[in-house]
């Protein structure tokens, strides 16, 4: 196995049409460290899979360098950085049987030129023996032994993806890139596949790169996620601490869903010992212990930013809370366990996420209680977290 090391990493490329340069990948700084699970995600265009086919070696770099290992590969042939790729395509052969597309790679780089092999029987048997244990253990791994005879177009999406993911394996790879791999699966079936990509991971602890636009898969597969947009890394740090604690607002509203509610045009006053957040038509107590870290932005504006799980329904809170407003639900969306309710706080229209017993109604007024704990502000001009 092996950590990959983008350094500097920019990618530059000159639109043909209108001859504009298209910075696709800037500055970017990331370690994956050997064994890792890292999830590359963001929004359409942000530079995820430029940034995977420079590692994979598919698209020269601008500028910086990429080390796999100890080794710099940016000239590197692809074949010879000791990585496998599975993208959303499959790209299988569709003229070869299973068994072959799993062998294809590994008898090209294996098996002795034709002349050698009939020079050398008995040393080709035992290559192609060695193949064929690899390729069965990685069939039984993903439970497509039954299939091996067939040819692609008899398998469904998922069988398809688990012989791409089969063809990886086999290679013995230091380094695993894999380009939004679920996306053609339906639904349920993309997360029984998320489920076992992540046992599969567990098990063989191959240095994984995973591209998606998918938060949630983000959230579930990644070890580490990084998260960027517009060719720039906005953060990279474990779900939790990306959830919990978001670098930005481009962070905080990308992942999370619903969205975290933002109230821009807030300010910040000390009132006794603690900070006010005041929103125009509510405001929000915090602890004393902010008081330091919003000292350079008392009578300032700044950005009001709160989770919808962080609003709840007063009833459901147990004690005399604090920071409790009344709201007005303006519509009801039953997700079962949860209700999403959409209200009107202080004329903010803004999502709160709590317990399906709620007692809330649609056009009706609702105690809101916010927490205080879990709200985090921004700086306005810089959109960056204060907390
Ligand atoms: P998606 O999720 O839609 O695949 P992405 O995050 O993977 O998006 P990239 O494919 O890396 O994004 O593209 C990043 C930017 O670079 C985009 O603005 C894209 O239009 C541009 N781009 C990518 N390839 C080229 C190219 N060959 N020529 C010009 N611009 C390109």
């Amino acid at each position: 196995m092996a950590k990959v090391i983008l350094r500097n990493l920019n990618k530059t490329f000159v639109d043909q049409q209108s001859k504009k340069e298209v910075n696709a990948v800037k500055d970017l700084d990331l370690e994956i460290h050997d064994g890792e699970f890292m999830v590359l995600v963001g929004p359409s265009g942000c530079g995820k899979t430029t940034t995977m086919r420079m590692v994979a070696g598919l698209e020269e770099v601008t500028s910086g360098e990429i080390l796999i290992g100890e080794r710099v590969v940016n000239d590197v042939p692809p074949r010879d950085r000791n990585i496998a790729m599975v993208f959303q395509n499959y790209a299988l052969y569709p003229h070869m049987s299973v068994y072959d597309n799993m062998a294809f790679g590994l008898r090209l780089r294996m098996l002795p030129p034709i002349w050698e092999q009939l020079a050398n029987p008995g040393k080709t048997k035992e290559i192609k023996a060695s193949i064929d244990a690899k390729i069965q253990a990685a069939a039984k791994k993903l439970d497509i032994t039954d299939y091996l005879d067939r040819k692609p177009k008899a398998l469904s999406g998922g069988q398809r993806q688990r012989v791409a993911l089969g063809r990886a394996i086999v290679r013995e790879p230091e380094v695993f890139l894999m380009d939004e791999p679920l996306s053609n699966l339906d639904a349920k079936l993309r997360v029984q596949t998320r489920f076992e990509l992540i046992n599969l991971h567990r098990e063989l602890k191959v240095t994984t790169i995973y591209v998606t636009h998918d938060q949630v898969e983000a959230m579930t597969m990644g070890q580490r996620i990084a998260v960027m947009n517009n060719g720039l890394l906005q953060q990279c740090d474990t779900p939790q601490n990306i959830y919990r604690h978001p670098a930005n607002m481009f962070v905080a509203g990308f992942i999370g869903m619903p969205p975290m509610n933002f109230v821009k045009g807030a300010t910040v006053q000390m009132e006794g010992a603690r900070p006010v957040i005041h929103c125009g038509g509510f405001s929000v107590t915090l602890s004393a212990e902010r008081t330091n870290v919003l000292a350079a932005y008392v009578g300032k504006e700044v950005v009001f930013g709160v989770r919808p799980e962080h609003l709840n329904d007063k009833s459901l809170v147990s004690g005399t809370p604090e920071n409790v407003i009344r709201a007005q639900v303006e519509v009801i969306e039953q997700m079962g366990a949860t209700s999403n309710l959409y209200i009107s706080l202080g004329g903010h229209a803004l999502v709160s996420v709590v317990d399906a017993s709620t007692i809330a109604k649609e056009n009706a007024p609702l105690d809101i209680v916010i927490d205080a704990e879990h709200c985090h502000v921004f700086d306005k001009d810089t959109e960056k977290a204060i907390f």
